[in-house]
């Protein structure tokens, strides 16, 4: 199956934090991919702002070294590629820079300003782009995660963007939201008759939603131990897995249907009472050093592991919880929603009841795809005695080797150029999210706990196991 791409009209695209990790890693090579498919036409722009003095060529060499592994026997893209690409010096809490950079924007096409840089950086730039006249309604601004480390500094976020840039103009990523994989819940649930007739409390049991990884926190110290596992991912990447999951079907695929949608999801989230919430954080093994050795603070009480059940308090799933749990140094680097459903209303097979019934698995990350646990009769004489089974598709697999599932931040810089806000949360959106987490994270500030212990590789803390067998319930396995 060929991949379809639409080309965009050409764009100025002003990168800054254009000499960073993020830019180099993910921005810069998921544009290079897009010029390579044939969606960015001459005549577009990319322009690099960073304080770092250098000239246009300079930057365009250490882009060239960035890129050395994806464009391998690409030569003319490349050429094409670094062709686009202009630098200039700008001190985004300085005046340094800024009349060069209004300088070299055209009027008459999209703009788009990426800050891909730390998040005290977003007011300071929004204010100097709308100083020097830069904010036009044909501007779209992208601000980076983590976007405020409370609902107060969200809000207040919010509030200094908008004095530069209507909310049709803002575009605050989670990079969760442009994988395919996370767009498919929703394909999966609404263009398929299937599933939605069974999607609530009637016919679902529960639902599991895990983000694991096997690294630590490696060189990510410093912030992470001032964030910990409740900010860094629950806030953000597990809550709009939970939203695209549990959430009504949108009227219509478009930005605000859908983020309406959602943000009534995560209103109708009930407060979370400490029994239904594990924290963790990883001891040291023989090959790792623990959380506390990693994030370089003996004392910190920050988790990097979390585990809890949450109830959408609305008709569709009373009474059907909904159990997350993410972390790191975990067995396996795996995403994925568990769809559990719940048990025929009447066994009329005598060995049925050890069963664990039909499950839908969206597995995100890796090996993307889905799979639907079903019971079958073990072939063979020996009487009616039941087995389950996978019914497995992986999309690479099931779509052919030669389509290439195109990385997240591909996908949403060029959404942001098309100007379709559909996979960005929308302001309110976000100050929910912290609105619901907020309480949560100031009950474990007042109270100094400290994170369980637990082993790296292991699957997180007993108490997180325990979160489930007290219901009767059991996590699926990681790396399973
Ligand atoms: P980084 O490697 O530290 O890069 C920061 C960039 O900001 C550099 O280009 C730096 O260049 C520039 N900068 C710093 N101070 C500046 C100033 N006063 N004026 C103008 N430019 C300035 O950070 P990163 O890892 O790329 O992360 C960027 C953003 O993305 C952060 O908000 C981060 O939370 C978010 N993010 C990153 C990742 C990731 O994988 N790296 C993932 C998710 C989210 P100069 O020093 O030359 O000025």
């Amino acid at each position: 199956m060929a991949s379809r791409v639409i080309p965009v009209e050409p764009f100025d695209l002003v990168l800054f934090g254009a000499t960073g990790d993020l830019a180099h890693r993910k921005i810069l090579p998921g544009l290079f991919h897009r010029l390579a498919v044939g969606q960015i036409p001459e005549g577009s722009r990319i322009i690099g702002c960073a304080r770092s003095e250098m000239d246009a060529d300079a930057f365009r060499a250490s882009v060239a070294e960035s890129l050395r592994h994806e464009t391998r026997g690409k030569d003319a893209d490349l050429d094409k590629f670094l062709s686009l690409l202009d630098y200039v010096s700008v001190d985004a809490t300085g005046e340094r820079g800024w009349k060069e950079l209004a300088e070299r924007l055209r009027a008459d096409v999209v703009r788009a300003f990426y800050l891909s840089v730390g998040p005290s950086l977003f007011a300071p730039i929004a204010a100097r782009l709308d100083q020097h006249g830069m904010a036009t309604p044909n501007s779209r601004i992208v601000v980076e995660k983590p976007f405020g480390h409370d609902l107060a500094s969200a809000r207040e976020l919010n509030r200094e963007l908008r004095n530069c840039f209507a909310e049709d103009q803002i575009y605050r990523i989670d990079h969760y939201l442009g994988k395919e994989t996370v767009q498919n819940v929703m394909a999966l649930r609404f263009a398929n008759a299937l599933f939605e007739p069974l999607w609530n409390c009637q016919h679902i049991d529960h639902v599991q939603i895990t983000v694991a990884e096997k690294l630590g926190i490696e060189g990510r110290g410093d912030y992470y131990d001032r964030a910990g596992a409740a900010r860094d991912m629950l806030q953000n990447h597990l809550m709009q897995l939970l939203c695209l999951t549990a959430m009504e079907p949108p009227s219509r695929f478009e930005a605000n249907a859908v983020r309406d949608e959602k943000l009534k999801v995560i209103r109708a989230l009930d407060p979370v009472p400490p029994q239904d919430i594990v924290r963790g954080q990883y001891r040291a093994s023989a090959h790792s050093k623990s959380y506390v050795q990693e994030a370089g603070n003996p004392d910190s009480t920050t988790e990097s592991f979390i585990a809890m059940k949450l109830h959408v308090s609305n008709w569709r799933w009373g009474g059907t919880p909904f159990y997350l749990r993410t972390g790191k140094r975990l067995r396996e680097r795996l995403s994925e929603i568990v769809i559990i459903f719940r048990d025929p209303p009447h066994s009329i097979f005598p060995r049925m009841d050890h069963r664990r019934g039909n499950a839908l698995i969206i597995r995100l990350q890796p090996d993307e795809g889905v799979t639907l646990r079903m019971t079958i009769k073990e072939p063979g004489p020996g009487g009616m005695r039941l087995t389950e089974v996978p019914l497995d598709m992986t999309f690479a697999e099931a779509l052919g080797a030669d389509v290439e599932i195109p990385d997240a931040y591909e996908r949403l810089v060029m959404d942001v150029i098309r100007g379709d806000q559909t996979l960005f949360m929308r302001g309110d959106e976000v100050e929910a999210a912290w609105e619901w987490i907020d309480p949560i994270i100031a009950r474990w500030q007042e109270s100094g706990d400290r994170p369980a212990p637990y082993d790296p590789g292991s699957s997180g803390p007993e108490d997180a196991l325990m979160l489930m067998h007290r219901d009767g319930r059991r996590w699926r396995e990681i790396g399973s």
